[in-house]
């Protein structure tokens, strides 16, 4: 079903961004927030100023990925100043409550919440903000579509059915709101043994892709499941920074190269 228009949307200024872009999913799990750190870490080595939101307001995860915490500071206007890590300027409701208390709120609530952490924040000279969105089609989604000029939107799924689906669904929201579908990313493609380098297909292999075709999206291309990356964004240490050179960092910046 379509969804019911939205009133005449006045969208907030981000005078001091250029460009944003929102990574989104149709569920949790599959490396979305692992995508959007790599593809923000990827600009940033490609020489623009890049900025980094966790918008996921009910699970924040940027704060464990890159390895920081406590309360940022405000700035004479009151708006709360990004921190910065690996060259980002930073930000997640993470930042304000601890890992293990549950944010128990209710949608309006929510949509404050978003767009404090996009518009009272004391950005500076930003290229690109990539916005990691929470899973699905809720209320953070549409307070961002409506409310903030997104340039646009990329979907990262893995190639398994069901994903698919719901990453098809998120896909048709964005599009029935006129937001530009950038791309879409296959994660956990394929799993590459590190002992005898025999590649296992865990999720079934190159259904993004035929979907990015059916819809005639750009591919952007295919991220494989490895100890390496995962290993690396549990340590809050992405394996672009450590290794920039090694060939998953490649593969984000060939993605981000495209964008
Ligand atoms: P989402 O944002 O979609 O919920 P995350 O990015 O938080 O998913 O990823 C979920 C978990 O899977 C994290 O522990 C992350 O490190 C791991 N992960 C994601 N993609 C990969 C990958 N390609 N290889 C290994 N681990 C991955």
């Amino acid at each position: 079903p379509t969804p019911p228009p939205l009133p005449p949307a006045v969208k907030i200024e981000l005078p001091e961004v250029q460009h944003v872009i929102a990574i989104a999913s149709g569920k949790g799990g599959v490396g979305k927030s692992l995508t959007a750190l790599n593809l923000a870490l990827a600009f940033q080595k490609l020489g623009k100023k890049t900025g980094l939101l966790d918008a996921d307001i009910y699970g924040p995860s940027l704060p464990k990925m890159m390895g920081l915490g406590g309360k940022p500071k405000t700035d004479d206007q009151k708006r709360l100043i990004p921190p910065i890590k690996f060259g980002l300027q930073c930000m997640s409701m993470g930042f304000f409550v601890p890992e293990d208390m549950p944010m128990i709120w209710r949608g309006p609530m929510i949509q404050t919440a978003v767009l404090q952490l996009t518009r009272d924040v004391a950005w500076k000279d930003l290229d690109i903000l990539v916005v990691d969105l929470p899973p699905g089609t809720g209320d953070t989604q549409l307070t961002l579509i409506q409310k903030v000029p997104l340039a646009g939107v990329v979907i990262v799924s893995t190639p398994q059915d069901l994903a698919l689906i719901d990453a098809r669904k998120g896909l048709h929201m964005f599009q029935k709101l006129h937001i530009p579908i950038l791309g879409i990313i296959e994660n956990m493609s394929y799993f590459s043994c590190p002992a005898c380098h025999h590649r296992s297909e865990i999720f079934h292999h190159g259904g993004a892709h035929e979907e990015a075709r059916k819809l005639g999206i750009p591919f952007l291309g295919e991220i494989p499941l490895t100890i390496d990356l995962r290993r690396a964004s549990d340590e809050g240490l992405p394996l672009i920074e450590s290794d920039p050179h090694h060939p998953l960092s490649e593969i984000f910046l060939g993605m981000a190269k495209q964008l």
